[in-house]
């Protein structure tokens, strides 16, 4: 039975939503003793699985359930925040029709990242995962909700076509729907009665570097800027954020690296906010990052660990959004080093310490959403519920990417010309590599496949 669940999910095309899209049918695979749904949603602005928990309750149970069952798991825990109040109604409804299922609830307080699968872990099972580990590590498997519920529906032959987000800030109609995977973000734009002003979505050159527009994909603090309108919206896009070019937010998702350097090194004061307000350093994790600030900045080459300990940073952007008193960023400098310690096939032998102890204080520097959200320039749109929108949209074409995921991309085993039904397989999963599978999202006729895409015309 457990094997057949994993087959399901594999065939359907499941991925991690919350953002990683890590393949879920490998994951599922493992064997562990707890499986934890996340429905933190921590970061701001974003609606989406807290309208999924309070509409599909009984699916984010189901889905919970079966992979319980699939990795053996005695214990489910649905993580969730103790303000999400419509959503603990619905699950605990669902969950007191099925009291013999061994599943609880773990309300959590509104700080952020709340969703850190390490912060998580820790503040439901009290266990720590080692650094650079992972939950399964400690008998843990972390799946975020809107993950469980296409499992559930993996189970009833449905793959993977559609994509809740919501979609707010300078928009007329802010709203969380559903939307067919490929749609242009454009497109889901206007679905939300269009940006406010129609000047903002066009060049932004005077403020803004060309190759990006004030659009944030995903949340605030760990989603990036849009390089075009044409974007599809892909099975790990949980928000579509129209922004003002000037605002905070827009200004620090585009500075260059140059620009932070230059900055860290005329200002940074060794005050070491950055490091006593960051959550893996709060963990017990070896990672301070005042202290890489000082290692870039003076040119200090004799202790590297401060340089490879960027493997420890998981980019939640709190250093750089909330921590630093003069608006620097550890966390620009440690993305840099991790890209260039992957270009030099680096092999992590050494941040791997299980011997972790949670830092004094850690429970007092949680860092509320309200100030973090102020902090981000963003209070104006916080109080947006963005409501749930039932609509079926469809638009008239859609490029679906073949590689939404971690691993290789999909093999197109569709060709131009060929006629397509919403669900059917347009990507498979090349022979022994990880990866997930991608199926159509509209009904229609394929106009081109790639290496890289599957473009479907209505
Ligand atoms: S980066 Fe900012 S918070 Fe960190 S040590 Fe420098 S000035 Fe202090
Ligand atoms: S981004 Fe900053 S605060 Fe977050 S883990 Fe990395 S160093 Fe710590």
């Amino acid at each position: 039975m457990s094997d057949q669940i994993v087959e399901n999910v594999k065939a359907a095309g499941v991925v991690g939503a919350g953002g990683a899209g890590f393949p879920t049918h490998v994951k599922i695979a493992a064997r562990v003793d707890t499986v934890i749904a996340n429905g933190a949603e921590c970061e701001p602005l974003l609606r989406g699985d807290q309208h999924l928990m309070a509409a599909q309750a009984h699916e984010v149970v189901q889905g919970l359930r079966l992979v319980m069952q699939a990795s053996g798991a005695q214990h489910g825990v649905i993580a969730l925040k103790r303000k999400y109040h419509a959503a603990i109604t619905a699950l605990q409804s669902a969950l007191d029709r099925q009291p013999a299922l061994n599943i609880r609830l773990h309300l959590l307080e509104n700080y952020y990242p709340a969703g850190d699968e390490f912060l998580l872990v820790y503040e439901v099972t009290g266990r720590l995962v080692p650094e650079t580990g992972l939950p399964l590590h400690v008998g843990c498997i972390v799946q975020n909700v809107g993950t469980l519920v296409n499992v559930a529906r993996a189970q009833r032959s449905e793959p993977v076509t559609h994509r809740l987000l919501t979609v707010t800030g300078e928009v007329r109609e802010p709203k969380t729907l559903r939307v067919p995977i490929g749609t242009p973000i454009g497109e889901v734009i206007q679905w939300a009665g269009g940006a406010k002003s129609d000047d903002l979505l066009q060049k932004s050159d005077n403020v803004l570097p060309s190759a990006v527009i004030p659009v944030v994909l995903g949340g605030p603090m760990m989603g990036r800027l849009a390089r075009s309108l044409d974007e599809p919206v892909t099975k790990t896009t949980s928000g579509i954020i129209v922004l003002p070019p000037d605002n905070v937010t827009v200004r620090h998702l585009s500075r260059p690296l140059g620009s932070w350097v230059k900055r860290g090194r005329s200002t940074c004061d060794q005050c070491r906010d950055c490091t006593d307000l960051c959550p893996r350093y709060l963990l017990g994790h070896d990672l301070e990052p005042h202290k890489i600030m000082r290692t870039i900045n003076y040119g200090i080459t004799e202790q590297p660990l401060n340089v490879t300990a960027a493997v420890l940073c998981c980019e939640c952007r709190l250093c750089e959004a909330y921590a630093c008193p003069l608006g620097l960023s550890p966390c620009a400098y440690y993305r840099e080093v991790k890209r260039q310690l992957a270009a030099q096939g680096w092999r992590n032998d050494v941040h791997k310490r299980t011997d972790l102890t949670p830092r004094p204080f850690r429970e007092f520097r949680h860092v509320p959403t309200e100030r973090l959200t102020a902090r981000l320039g963003l209070t104006k749109y916080a109080g947006f519920e963005c409501p749930l929108d039932p609509g079926d949209y469809q638009p008239k074409r859609v490029s679906i990417p073949l590689r939404q995921h971690i691993g290789v991309a999909a093999r197109p085993v569709v060709r131009e010309g060929d006629v397509v039904s919403v669900g059917d397989l347009v990507g498979e999963i090349p022979e022994g590599k990880l990866g997930a599978r991608v199926h159509a999202s509209i009904s229609g006729r394929v106009e081109r496949a790639t290496t890289e895409e599957v473009v479907i015309v209505a």
